[in-house]
């Protein structure tokens, strides 16, 4: 149950959530009512839904990016693990890097690694955030055929997901959450061959494939490419397909909270990082923008995949769903 309060002297989101109602009764005794205090355990605890920074994300994408491409086996993407580990192991309860090794297109062995932070460990309802750190070693879509063996920077196809989840993160350490809450950022994504989709997400694949039995969360939302200055995102037809009851509850949520991002309607058929966790038990939903920046021009998988392109207020966007998501106890339908 909850309800909306406007905070005074700002436009920005705030919202009151009351939990824990449930042992609240309600005598027919008016004056008792009236007089009687509700004992403390019985009363309903407020917790606030904190407000994402479109700003604070923003920064954590141009971070990502300052480090150049975050191919596979280059200094960028060793330098951007770094940052990613750190910035985790401030906020997290715990923080796990699952090292593999991954053979991709023409035999090329890359070392990789899928980063792991948990929430509110001890909680046993949980959720799973999930993005893709590495960037795509390959500007294969990009309109100069020169440029199709540079590596893209990936401020959208990359960055904008794990952006948005270090700020979630930052709430999560501040702001405990009711239910426990998992990030992963998945390596080895982008490294599949155009028009072969098996191909890609290495990283969710290797994770899926060796969770143990007892990491069972609810369900999850992976993030992709959410940072488009002019962000829509409609339904992906895949996570209508394996995870209906989490998207009806991605898009309330944003109806409700009036955002214009998310558009009601079907989109694309994409294979992402959620298809593995799919097909080992975890109904996942995939939140993506495949149309960077529109139906007519394409940024993704080119050398325009670069900061300028994304927006803060994007980021907000989608932050602000998993906000609330996250600190209403995430009740699906
Ligand atoms: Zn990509």
């Amino acid at each position: 149950m909850f309800d909306w309060i406007e905070r005074p002297g700002s436009n920005a989101w705030f919202t009151v959530t009351l939990v824990a109602v449930a042992t609240l009764s309600f005598s027919c005794d008016a004056q008792k009512q009236d007089t009687q205090p509700i004992p403390e355990a019985e009363r309903p605890v407020v917790r606030e839904i904190p407000e994402f920074s479109g700003e604070q994300a923003f920064t954590f994408l141009v971070r990502q990016t300052d480090f150049g491409p975050r191919a596979p086996n280059t200094p960028g993407h060793r330098n951007c693990l770094e940052f990613l580990h750190q910035q985790l192991t401030e906020y997290a309860d715990a923080v796990n890097l699952q090292p593999f090794n991954h053979t991709g297109r023409n035999g090329t062995q890359y070392s990789l690694t899928n980063v792991i932070a948990s929430f509110n460990s001890g909680a046993t309802d949980r959720i799973l955030l999930t993005a893709h750190w590495d960037t795509r070693p390959w500007a294969d879509q990009d309109s100069d055929p020169r440029n199709h063996d540079k590596p893209i920077l990936g401020a959208n196809d990359g960055a904008s997901g794990v952006a948005v989840l270090l700020e979630i993160a930052r709430h999560l350490h501040q702001n405990p959450p009711p239910i426990g809450v998992d990030i992963i950022f998945f390596d080895g994504e982008d490294l599949g061959a155009t028009g072969n989709p098996e191909s890609f997400s290495a990283g969710a694949k290797f994770f899926a494939a060796n969770k143990s039995m007892g990491f069972r969360p609810r369900f999850g939302i992976n993030v992709d490419m959410v940072g488009d200055k002019v962000l829509e995102i409609p339904r992906e037809i895949n996570s209508d397909r394996y995870a209906r009851h989490v998207m009806d509850l991605i898009f309330s949520t944003a109806r409700s909270l009036g955002l214009p991002q998310f558009i009601h309607s079907e989109g694309d058929e994409v294979f992402d990082d959620h298809i593995p966790l799919n097909n080992v038990g975890i109904p996942t939903a995939n939140l993506i923008d495949f149309q960077y920046p529109d139906h007519r021009t394409n940024y993704w998988h080119t050398l325009s995949d670069t900061p300028d392109q994304c927006g803060p207020e994007s980021l907000a966007a989608v932050g602000q769903v998993l906000l609330h998501i996250i600190y209403t106890g995430a009740k699906t339908p």
